[in-house]
């Protein structure tokens, strides 16, 4: 059996009731999110947002790498983002190993990953400050752009504004 299998049939039957879309491929609520891959987190769902309305950039902590930032570029100048939200969250498994942790157990499997950066968090307002600032301080992005950042609290789907 296929690894596949189940994910395909689920499609057909989606593609059954998929009447077409008029969407294009720009953000029509004018938003980009940077979250976190936790598959506890369903970003259009929790903010009000449907497929269409915006860009959805996700990787281990919501962290804003270098990858973020090109993909930031490109959301902005040409798919129509003109505000950013920076959403990591409660319990997430980036701010309980750190980068040594995590080399230390793929070394137990035979691989060396010590060449990589897994940007993990040690202190979470602290990452998100962290990255805030990065896009807000970007030489390619508007300075006038809105960028803030909140918090989103897995047991009970509420978002927390940060300050920064
Ligand atoms: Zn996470």
């Amino acid at each position: 059996m296929d690894a596949f299998d189940d994910l395909y049939a689920a499609n057909a039957k989606f593609a059954q009731n998929f009447g077409g879309s008029e969407l294009t491929g720009r953000a029509a609520r004018g938003l980009a999110v940077v979250t976190c891959m936790d598959s506890r987190i369903d970003p259009l769902g929790l903010l009000g947002l449907k497929p269409g309305d915006a860009k959805i950039l996700r990787n281990a902590g919501a962290r804003v790498t270098d990858d973020v930032l090109r993909t930031l570029v490109l959301a902005v100048y040409v798919l129509g983002v003109e505000r950013v939200l920076v959403m990591p969250h409660t319990d997430c498994g980036m701010a309980k190993v750190t980068d040594p942790d995590v080399h230390a157990l793929t070394s137990a499997r035979g691989v060396d990953t010590r060449s990589l950066e897994f940007h993990t968090v040690r202190d979470q307002s602290e990452a998100l400050r962290h990255d805030l600032t990065r896009i807000r301080t970007s030489p390619f992005l508007p300075a006038d752009m809105p960028v803030a950042g909140a918090i989103y609290d897995v047991r009970t789907g509420l978002l927390k504004p940060s300050d920064y």
